[in-house]
């Protein structure tokens, strides 16, 4: 006992060491399954396990390689910033596929990243109601009936309830609109409608990350074929933020030939995203050119009057009241999303309740303040960074990154002209906020967009498109 003490210590203390590593990174992955929702942790975070640190080094293991690319490229900066608040300092995060592991021993948990394929084996017996459970659920809600209407929503609208009925759709349907301007709402709206008024044709609503992880599943278990016979049964697929397939080219490959094969069978395809087919970045042309044919019907960015009227119709559908002049001010100081718009709203509502009095505008402005304060002139160079890259669909790391190539760099250049034109900050602390840089660097990014503002109108409307969603 006593001749090998020191290795049995030395062997205690390590797997000691290796639970309290589990242990914590099954903390990190509870705060992104809170931070990312269910349906991300499931298809990228649950794989994950953390196998060791060394020097600092965070080593995870997950199960592909295409999970690997995947993590790597959208969670890992944020595991490690997480990882450095609550534990120190992690100076690298390396992400290792783990060979397949031979079936767990009797009695053992299984190996938790082994998801289980979409289907049971008896592909035979699928059948039009089983297709219909792929489709992910519905907000009663969002109906038509409460999705209201102006001159920057009419056309998507219009079309909507086109496929809604049927006849003389466009095909495929690409709704085109910033965040939390109703894309979701108008895809529920539309599947509802249709499921109450015909409910003989099959509808599967989705989001393109949820359709992806079905179809990398499908890819694992080669399956692809059955996957594909699964959609044979649909009459309108919807897919909700297809920008999310972007960059990932052997995914978007097969989307294209599923989506091909859906178009020649004359089912109707409902697509939506943040940006329309042509300013996606990362996407085959092929692809880009087959989600253009249709329609391309886009959801601009909400008028006062149009917000007024979503302010009413949300009292009316809640049987509550508000003074006039405080939806007047809600509708003329919440602009960026009708999103932020409802929770302002809900916000003063629940207060409402809680004290028992009427709002004014001037409690409306001190219980919204931070609302307020995003949608006002003091614009935060993080803002501006996060509306940047979203507009331009680059991760908001690359703002921060070293990477010079043109589709980052560019945005970033945009972003620190704005920071330089929208806050007061001086030259050497915009550079700081991106990743480090220089203040000359910082120089030449404004100099260089003002130069090609002069020459380029789309640039030139770009940004104040920007300017316009970032101040509200
Ligand atoms: P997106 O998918 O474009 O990000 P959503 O469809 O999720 O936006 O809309 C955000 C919120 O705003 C939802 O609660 C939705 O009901 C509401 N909303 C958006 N546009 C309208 C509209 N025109 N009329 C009524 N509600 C709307
Ligand atoms: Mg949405």
């Amino acid at each position: 006992m006593f001749d090998n003490g020191n290795t049995a210590a030395a062997a205690a203390a390590e797997s000691s060491a290796v639970s309290t590593l589990k242990l914590r990174f099954e903390q990190v992955k509870s705060l992104l399954q809170k931070e990312f929702g269910e349906t991300v942790y499931r298809s990228w975070i649950l794989p994950i396990e953390a196998t060791g640190l060394s020097n600092g080094a965070l080593e995870l293991s997950v199960p592909t390689r295409f999970i690997r690319d995947w993590v790597k490229s959208h969670y890992a900066d944020r595991i490690r910033s997480i990882w450095r608040q609550h534990f120190g300092a992690a100076s690298r995060i390396d992400i290792v596929v783990a060979a397949k592991k031979p079936a767990a021993p009797e009695g053992r948990e299984p190996v938790q990243h082994t998801i289980a394929p979409y289907e049971r084996p008896s592909v035979a017996n699928e059948n039009a109601a089983a297709v219909e459970n792929l489709s992910s659920p519905l907000d009663p809600r969002y109906t038509f009936q409460n999705y209201i209407t102006g001159p920057s929503n009419e056309l998507a609208c219009a079309a909507a309830k086109r496929v809604a009925d049927g006849e003389g759709a466009p095909n495929p349907l690409f709704l085109q609109g910033g965040v939390g301007l109703g894309k979701t709402h108008l895809m529920h709206a539309t599947a509802q409608a249709i499921r109450a008024r015909q409910p003989n044709r099959k509808v599967v609503y989705l989001s393109a990350e949820k359709f992806m992880y079905q179809f990398v599943r499908a890819l694992r278990t080669k399956e692809t074929m059955s996957f594909k016979e699964h959609f044979r049964n649909v009459d309108v697929l919807m897919i909700d933020d297809v920008q999310f397939i972007c960059g990932k080219e052997s995914t978007q490959e097969e989307f294209f030939h599923t989506f091909n094969a859906l178009i020649d069978q004359g089912k109707q395809i409902v697509v939506s995203a943040d940006q329309s087919p042509a300013e996606m970045d990362g996407i085959g042309e092929r692809l880009r050119s087959r989600l253009g044919m249709g329609l391309v019907a886009t959801i601009n960015p909400t008028t006062y009057e149009l917000r007024l009227a979503i302010l009413q119709s949300k009292c009316q559908l809640l049987n509550r009241a508000l003074p006039q002049d405080v939806l007047e001010f809600l509708a003329s100081k919440i602009s960026a999303s009708v999103r932020e718009l409802e929770g302002a709203l809900n916000r003063l509502l629940a207060h409402a309740d809680l004290a028992g009095r009427i709002i004014t505008v001037e409690s409306a402005t001190d219980l919204l303040q931070d609302l307020l304060r995003a949608n006002d002139r003091r614009v935060t160079v993080e803002d501006i960074q996060r509306k940047v890259a979203e507009h331009y669909n680059i991760r908001l790391s690359d703002m921060h990154s070293p990477r010079r190539a043109r589709p980052v760099a560019r945005p970033r250049q945009v972003a620190m002209y704005l920071s330089k034109q929208l806050t007061e900050h001086s030259l050497p602390e915009i550079g700081r906020k991106f990743g480090g840089r220089d203040h000359t660097t910082i120089i030449h990014g404004v100099r260089k967009i003002e130069e090609l503002c002069a020459a380029d109108q789309a640039l030139k409307d770009d940004i104040e498109t920007l300017k316009r969603a970032i101040c509200g």
